[in-house]
């Protein structure tokens, strides 16, 4: 790629933000539909949060994810957030346009593309949800957008109840419900379940052997989203395929939801052939 005064800046903020395989995604998507951006990693600090976006704006940035602590940190320093990124309260995405910067996610976006894709359209579907975190939030809110009905457990019980909570007082339904991880309750939220979703860290490169649910609760019916991306192939991904359940990596996930900002950047939709191969090469060659 030859870079030139015209050169269009991307970029992700995060910290830390070494381990990033953003830059390596979004290349690959800007080199195969031969464009004339590069997209780069910023390790910004919470107390630089504010600076940076000032900077990024004189400096005509076009666009910049934003992951982890910053996705709900980044909110007072933007003109206008999507109504997405209102609900869950988060940011991954900023596109400077026109002196302005405006916010969305497209982590809930992603997730649901990412399924239809592989399995079809998911909609009236009983879902089963492991964790109540900040991914939780952001599939939780796009399930139930698809009138999906929702059993949240979580460690923390408070945070699973407070979660089916904002999700049912914003639909104004009570499609969503929150459950501990003991096993009679995951059994029974697993056994009337058609879809299950890790959003928790557990499987989580080093912690290779753990798994969020007992192998003898996945059923061949069961569809299975880890949303753990390293390892590629988690415990429980290689359990539900044991069990005959059709299974979802979570780099799908980083694929699709990247995809989207990158569409939102550019105005292409990119190749996430070439995205996915660029996250699976970066996570097998440097972890
Ligand atoms: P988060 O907000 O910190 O939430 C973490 C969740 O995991 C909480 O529900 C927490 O329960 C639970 N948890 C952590 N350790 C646990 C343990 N030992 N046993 C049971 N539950 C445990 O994190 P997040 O941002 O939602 O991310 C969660 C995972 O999703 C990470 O692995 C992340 O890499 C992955 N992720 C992937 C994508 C993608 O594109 N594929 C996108 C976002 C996140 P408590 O509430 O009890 O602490």
């Amino acid at each position: 790629m030859k870079i030139t005064s015209a050169t269009k800046l991307l970029g992700v903020i995060g910290h830390p933000i070494a381990h990033s395989l953003s830059p390596q995604m979004q290349m690959a998507a800007i080199s195969a539909a031969d464009l004339d951006y590069i997209y780069l990693a910023f390790h910004i600090r919470p107390d630089s949060l504010e600076d940076a976006i000032s900077g990024f704006r004189a400096m005509g940035m076009a666009g910049v994810n934003v992951t982890i602590p910053h996705k709900e940190r980044v909110i007072p320093f933007i003109d206008e957030i999507s109504e997405q990124s209102r609900r869950i309260n988060s940011v991954n995405t900023l596109v400077f346009k026109d002196d302005k910067v405006y916010g969305d996610t497209t982590d809930g976006r992603g997730f649901y593309q990412s399924c239809v894709d592989e399995w079809g359209a998911i909609n009236d579907a009983e879902v089963l949800i492991l964790g109540a975190g900040g991914s939780a939030k952001a599939v939780g809110f796009a399930l139930a957008d698809h009138n999906c009905q929702l059993t949240v457990a979580n460690r923390t019980i408070s945070r699973a109840e407070e979660l089916a909570d904002s999700i049912n007082s914003t639909f104004g339904n009570n499609n969503a419900r929150a459950v501990t991880i003991e096993y009679e309750e995951l059994q029974e939220a697993a056994g009337r379940a058609d879809l299950i979703v890790n959003t928790t860290s557990v499987g989580m490169h080093p912690d290779h052997g753990s798994t969020p649910l007992s192998r003898e609760l996945i059923r061949p019916e069961h569809l299975v989203y880890d949303l753990v991306y390293n390892p590629v192939e988690t415990r429980l991904v290689r359990e539900s395929r044991e069990a005959g359940a059709k299974s979802i990596s979570g780099a799908r996930m980083l694929v699709y939801q990247g995809a989207i900002s990158f569409e939102m950047w550019t105005g292409i939709k990119p190749s996430v052939d070439a995205m996915e191969k660029a996250v699976i090469s970066g996570l097998t060659e440097n972890r």
